[in-house]
């Protein structure tokens, strides 16, 4: 499983990285970093909450 994020779609908001700071950090210009895209299956639970927390609905697990 992969974490996918569209970037048309992200602000920047950084609600992921609050919920899920191993896969995600929004940097100094405000961009979205994937620290990380494999998903084990017990960090599934982490990221869909990141996921579904994402105001803009830029996230996506691709199984
Ligand atoms: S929560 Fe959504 S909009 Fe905010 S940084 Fe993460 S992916 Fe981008």
């Amino acid at each position: 499983m992969k974490v996918i994020v569209d970037r048309t779609k992200c602000t920047g908001l950084g609600v992921c990285e609050s919920l899920a700071p191993y896969f995600f950090e929004v940097n100094e210009s405000g961009e979205l970093e994937l620290l990380k895209e494999d998903v084990a299956a017990d960090e599934l639970a982490t990221v869909e909450e990141a996921i579904a927390s994402c105001p803009t609905a830029a996230l996506h697990i691709e199984r």
